[in-house]
Order: structure tokens, then C-alpha cells, then sequence
């Protein structure tokens, strides 16, 4: 998936990498051993945030390069990938799937984070669990290689439904079907609609009886937005249609800073003094609380934001808000009355 033949090696993927400290010359000079398939600083420091392959002017995809070095020099402990493996993989027989149109994946998170999947806007039959998981987190523990292996199954397995269209409601799982399945040559026979698509749509339906929340926020965009840019445009408009402000903060957009969970994974050092900064930023932009597209970016940052009396809201719960099923975090609510 990385394009030797797109790479001039200008080095800006590295330069501009959040999480190192490289310049012009020593980039090239990485780049230029990685391609060569030898060991540079790069397959150690990188966090796996996707950031590059969004940053390249070229469209290289460099990401993919240091992913697959971080695989052939063992980043991560191949026991602990194989575990991760072992605990993800579904090799049973596929029961009682809805028929519908339209049906929503929720991935792994009805589990973990049911209450993020509440209310009318879910109103529609669902499929998830083990057999639909979309297996990007594999390539943020330097395995690639077993997120390739599954995506072909995880695939077929929305396609039996036989809807026409599969509603994400995990990030990772719109970049797995919309970006990174065909990039590996896999047919995607569904049209897969990102959350935020999903909830313009929603809302913009039931516009005349929204309650805008007139709330300033920040958005904590995930890492596999990077994979997936081109749907940016529907997250601005959640926020405009929920009356929110999509507050100007360093890292955001192309900025954006990875909520750096994934650090534990890769075994680097204390993710905390990060999720601090990324709150500050937050903060000190004006923002009155975090919107939050990914679950997993809401237990990161969870800790820091509370000390900060910064409200972690997730995309789904702001538009439920202004749809009134639930309130404002309750200062919030406070002050705006
Ligand atoms: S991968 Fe892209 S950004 Fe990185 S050196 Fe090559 S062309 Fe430049
Ligand atoms: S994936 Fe992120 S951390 Fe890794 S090199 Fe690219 S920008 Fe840096």
C-alpha cells in the first residue's frame, strides 16, 4: 500500500509528525533506509496515528511503510498480537442477521459502551459483536498484516445481510470500508455511511424541533479520520445543526493530536502528559467541553478532561441533546439557562 514510486522524498511525513523530532535530511535519510526495508527511529517513535498518510502531498501512504517494518522488527510482542488476534477472531456460523436496507454495525462497542447507543437515533436493526469487528485496531500494534487477513471476512459478513447500506457507528470501521478495503483491492458491495453522514441526515429531518445548545466545544477527531478524510464536512455539520461551536484549537483538522491511548498498546511511555496537552488545548481555545467521535478517545482522555472540568461528549449524545432526549452536562445546562 506505501507507493515507493509516488515518494520524492521530501520528508514532510516525518517533519510533520506529531510524535518526532526529525529534520528535512534525517526524514530522507529514514525514509530512504525504510524503503530499503532496514530499521530507522521512525518504526519506534511512530504511534500509529495515520497522520502521514493523510499529510503526504504525494499520497504515498507512508504509514503503511513504517507498518510494515514495525511488523518485521517486532513492535510489539508477536504472543501479545497473536492474543489480540485470538480474542478478536470469529469462526462461527453467522445467526439471525437482520434484513434491512439499511442496517447499523456497532462494531464491539454495544459491550463496552451500550450507553453510547441509546435513544431513537438507533432505532434500527443492528449487527455487531466479534463477527463485525473491522480489525484496524491490528495496525495500531504493528500488525497490519492480521487487519489485511481479516478485512476481506469482516466485509462479506455486513454484505450478508444483504443491506444496501451499512451505518457505522465506529469510526474505524467507515475508514476499514470506505478506505482501506478497496485500497487492498476488496469489494465493498454496500455503500458504508459514516455516523456523522448519518446524523446530518437525522437530524436535518427533525430540524424544526432541535433546541441548538449554543455551547462552545472542541472536536477530538479520531486517528482513523485520517484514512477517511473526505467526510470531515458532515462533522462541522452535526455541529451547526446541534448549535454547537467547533471551537479554533491547534489540534484539530489536520492537527488534530491522537488521544494517544494507543501508547499502552505499543508499550511506549505515559500517554498522560499528552492527554493533558490536548485538553489544555481544548481549554485555552474557549472550549466548554470535548466532543468525541470514537469511544476509545473518550476513556483516553477521560481522566485529564475531568480534572479540567472539560465535559467529554460523544458526537451521537451532542446531536441526542439537541434533539432533546438528553440534557447538557449539568454546569453546562446551568449556565446557558
Ligand atoms: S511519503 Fe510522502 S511525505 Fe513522506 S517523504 Fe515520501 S512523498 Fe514526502
Ligand atoms: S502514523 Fe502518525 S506517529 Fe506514525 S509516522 Fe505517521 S504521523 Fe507519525
Amino acid at each position: 500500500m506505501f507507493s515507493k514510486e509516488n515518494c520524492d522524498l521530501c520528508g514532510d511525513c516525518l517533519t510533520r509528525c506529531q510524535w518526532m523530532d526529525v529534520n528535512q535530511d534525517q526524514a530522507a535519510a529514514w525514509m530512504k533506509a525504510m524503503m530499503a526495508g532496514e530499521h530507522a527511529p521512525a518504526v519506534d517513535q511512530c504511534i500509529t496515528c495515520y497522520a502521514c498518510n493523510e499529510i503526504c502531498p504525494k499520497d504515498a501512504q507512508p504509514f503503511y511503510l513504517i507498518a510494515g517494518l514495525q511488523e518485521k522488527f517486532q513492535r510489539v510482542a508477536p504472543d501479545t498480537v497473536a492474543a489480540t488476534e485470538a480474542r478478536f477472531v470469529f469462526d462461527g456460523d453467522l445467526k439471525n442477521l437482520p434484513r434491512a436496507d439499511r442496517v447499523m454495525s456497532t462494531c464491539v462497542f454495544a459491550k463496552t459502551d451500550g450507553h453510547l447507543i441509546q435513544g431513537q437515533l438507533y432505532d434500527m436493526p443492528q449487527v455487531g459483536g466479534k463477527p463485525f469487528f473491522c480489525w484496524i485496531l491490528l495496525s495500531h500494534m504493528g500488525a497490519e498484516s492480521i487487519q489485511r487477513k481479516h478485512a476481506e471476512k469482516f466485509v462479506d459478513r455486513l454484505a450478508a445481510t444483504g443491506a444496501k447500506e451499512i451505518v457505522c457507528f465506529h469510526d474505524d470501521c467507515y475508514a476499514m470500508l470506505a478506505g482501506v478495503a478497496p485500497k487492498y483491492g476488496i469489494p465493498v458491495p454496500f455503500k458504508p455511511i459514516h455516523l456523522s453522514e448519518y446524523l446530518v441526515e437525522y437530524l436535518t429531518a427533525r430540524k424544526d424541533q432541535l433546541r441548538l445548545l449554543n455551547i462552545k466545544a472542541a472536536y477530538q477527531r479520531p486517528c482513523a479520520s485520517r484514512l477517511t478524510p473526505e467526510k470531515e464536512h458532515f462533522i462541522d455539520k452535526v455541529f451547526d445543526l446541534c448549535g454547537v461551536t467547533r471551537v479554533d484549537r491547534a489540534y484539530d483538522r489536520e492537527n488534530a493530536l491522537c488521544c494517544a491511548a494507543v501508547k499502552w498498546m505499543l508499550g511506549m511511555d505515559d500517554p498522560r502528559p499528552d492527554q493533558e496537552k490536548n485538553v489544555r488545548d481544548a481549554t485555552d481555545a474557549g472550549a466548554e467541553a470535548m466532543v468525541c467521535l470514537c469511544p476509545m478517545c473518550m476513556h483516553s482522555l477521560d481522566g485529564p478532561a475531568r480534572e479540567k472540568n472539560l465535559p467529554l461528549i460523544f458526537l451521537g449524545d451532542m446531536a441526542r441533546m439537541a434533539l432533546g432526549e438528553i440534557a447538557l452536562p449539568a454546569d453546562k445546562q446551568g449556565e446557558k439557562q
